[in-house]
């Protein structure tokens, strides 16, 4: 039997009953970043932590757009949540050195995929050994550090990847334009 590696599958067994509303349109629209664990808003999508995560550092990037499915995105919406996919990829390298990762987008129920409504692609750092200490079924999972605590240590990094890619994205807590150029 083949296995399929999809951690993000615990969170929506963990946690099957649906919220009122959708959580990615709803934290997109507010204002209170750090409390919705959103890390960085960019001109098509936005990335931000997992409340559930598998390993620490488990992120999500969702675009604004509330669809179901990737090829319902617009070719510059689906362009932005790889390069959204990339920089939260050179954050986590950076500020948590893991040896891998495990990205992936799961579509329909059947996939595992919690929140079906809207379309969003995981990102779980990964570690040497690391399976050693998760448990499949367990009730709770250790994460090694407090949310807040990594949310302030990547939203630093996030800032200061703006900086250095010498183009001005647009930073947490601010809406994006609606005729602003793509990020190129
Ligand atoms: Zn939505």
């Amino acid at each position: 039997m083949k296995v399929i590696w999809a951690p993000w599958r615990m969170a929506y067994i963990k946690h099957s009953r649906k919220p009122a509303a959708c959580i990615f349109c709803t934290k997109a629209r507010g204002r209170r970043d750090a409390d919705n664990l959103l890390l960085h808003r960019g001109q098509h999508g936005f990335v931000m932590m997992n409340l559930f995560p598998y390993n620490s550092g488990h992120l999500m990037v969702a675009p604004y757009a509330h669809v179901k499915s990737l090829e319902s995105l617009p070719a510059e919406c689906a362009l932005d949540l790889i390069q959204l996919t990339n920089l939260s990829l050179r954050v986590l390298r950076a500020e948590i050195r893991p040896e891998g990762f495990n990205v992936g987008i799961n579509l329909g129920r059947v996939s595992g995929a919690g929140i079906e409504e809207h379309v969003h692609v995981h990102i779980v750092p990964r570690w040497n050994g690391d399976t050693n200490f998760m448990p499949l079924f367990a009730e709770t999972r250790v994460i090694p550090e407090h949310l807040q605590a990594t949310y302030r240590k990547l939203r630093a990094r996030f800032r200061l990847a703006d900086t250095h890619d010498g183009r001005r994205r647009l930073s947490p807590g601010r809406r994006p334009k609606r005729n602003a150029k793509p990020i190129s």
